[in-house]
């Protein structure tokens, strides 16, 4: 199988080849496809397997595939439960959109907010984030996740180990009931079934 038969617009696979992938790994053989139809997707996958382009690659294909408009709301989401994670997966989005007319932005708490509230103000259609700065920045009213469409929990295991069940939670009741939820998860303990039944609408499943 190669990305070409996956469906990804031509910009997407431009950027793949630049970042010298040739084949797309298993986990992103299964979740692309069940991703770029809009299905809700449950994805048992763990570091270093790929997963990141996983989930960010038809998620960036369905949103530069959909018109967009001139004022940029927020259109996806992609938690991630540290600052570490989130960079490096806003590494990835960046790579993955250099050809498509797509702004992204990461926060994170430990820094200081005013730079990353300004970046949003401007417009992004993609924000990776920490749950405690975006909820942090969306009590000030500094953050809308009110027209977000897709909407990703990465390494849903360790965000409940944190203790970010609660914020998981709040962010779930901000964003529009009609949206798309992508969830990846390297361990399954009842907790995290019981999450993504709270989360998904008929998922499905897919394992590295
Ligand atoms: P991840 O599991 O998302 O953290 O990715 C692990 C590593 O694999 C990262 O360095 C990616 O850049 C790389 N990678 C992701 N997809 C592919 C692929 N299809 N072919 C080769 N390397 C890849």
């Amino acid at each position: 199988m190669s990305f070409t038969t996956l469906g990804l617009s031509d910009a997407l696979l431009k950027a793949i080849s630049e970042k010298g992938y040739t084949t797309p790994s298993p986990i992103q053989q299964k979740a692309i496809p069940p991703i770029l139809e809009g299905h809700d997707v449950l994805a048992s996958a763990q570091t270093g397997t790929g997963k990141t382009a996983g989930f960010t690659l038809p998620l960036l294909h369905t949103l530069s595939e959909n018109p967009k408009e001139k004022y940029r709301p927020i259109r996806a989401l992609i938690l991630t439960p540290t600052r570490e994670l989130a960079a490096q997966v806003y590494d990835n989005v960046r790579a993955y959109s250099a050809h498509l007319n797509i702004r992204s932005a990461v926060i994170f708490g430990g820094v200081n907010q005013k730079p990353q509230a300004t970046t949003i103000r401007r417009g992004v259609d993609v924000l990776v984030a920490t749950p405690g700065r975006l909820l942090d920045l969306q009590r000030q009213g500094l953050v809308s996740l009110k027209r977000v469409e897709i909407f990703v929990l990465d390494e849903a295991d360790r965000m409940l180990d944190m203790g970010f069940l609660r914020d998981i939670e709040r962010v779930i009741s901000i964003m529009p009931e009609k949206r798309q939820n992508l969830m990846f998860s390297a361990t399954f303990s009842p907790e995290i079934k019981k999450l993504a039944h709270g989360i998904l609408r008929h998922p499905v499943q897919v394992e590295a």
